[in-house]
């Protein structure tokens, strides 16, 4: 049996904005942009000026409907270390899917907000992703585990500061850790490595900030995904939402 579809798990905020229409950090950025051209005969600042405008798609799919309106993502140029728990002998490649998804979302960024790479060790992750089969690697804190199957879960739990950010979580073999956000996939959903590659793609989408599912087949993004690498229309999404003010830092 397939699984019926992955998950995205984040506890919700009492009280959370909708993130901002994208003309609006437009326009700010455009009033900054002519406060400080405004200032003649600085060679510096008039090479700024050149410099191309930042501009932002429209996202494909409101990217919050999961998270009850909130925005969350990395702070903007984050190296964000993934670390992966992986078994030898495991009939489906972990490590194979999280470097080819690792590749992949590093491939539709519009500038460095995020770059995503493998951590040398468990302690310097941001990200641990492991399978169901192992044991699990962080434990859950203040915000327990949704123990229900699913071929995915992301996880993260925020925390009670302002600006909100995403609480470091505990290693199991003790110590602490980095790590403020945990995938996990399930082999046992999937049937083939090329559905477990989909699955893992699909969880890291969630993990760098589109808290959604697109009603659209063909993406990466949909609820039960099928595509291997995100489509524009997640990259759009994904792009759209790196420009947006964050409710949330992981
Ligand atoms: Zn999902």
């Amino acid at each position: 049996m397939r699984s019926r579809h992955s998950s995205l798990r984040a506890s919700r905020p009492a009280s959370r904005p909708a993130s901002r229409p994208a003309a609006y950090t437009g326009a700010l950025i455009g009033a900054l942009r002519r406060a400080v051209c405004g200032v003649a005969g600085a060679t510096l600042v008039l090479a700024a000026c050149e410099a191309p405008a930042i501009t932002r798609p429209a996202a494909a799919y409101n990217p919050t409907t999961l998270t009850g309106g909130l925005l969350y993502r990395w702070r903007s140029g984050t190296t964000v270390h993934v670390w992966t728990v992986t078994e030898s002998g495991a009939p489906m490649d972990l490590a194979l899917a999280v470097r080819q998804a690792i590749t992949q979302w590093n491939g539709v960024r519009q500038f460095a907000e995020f770059t995503l790479v493998p951590a040398a060790t468990i302690g310097e992750a941001d990200i641990v992703v492991y399978d169901r089969a192992s044991a699990a690697p962080v434990l859950a804190g203040s915000c327990p585990f949704d123990a229900r199957s699913a071929a995915g879960y992301t996880y993260f739990c925020p925390g009670s500061g302002v600006p909100q950010r995403a609480q470091p979580l505990s290693l199991a073999a003790g110590g602490t850790s980095a790590a403020r956000v945990v995938i996990r996939v399930d082999r046992g959903r999937v049937d083939a490595q090329r559905a477990y590659n989909a699955i893992v793609a699909h969880e890291f989408g969630h993990a760098l900030g589109i808290g959604a599912h697109s009603d659209h087949a063909d993406d990466l993004m949909f609820g039960l995904p099928t595509a291997e690498r995100p489509t524009a229309r997640d990259a759009a999404t994904l792009r759209f939402l790196l420009g947006q003010p964050a409710g949330l830092t992981l």
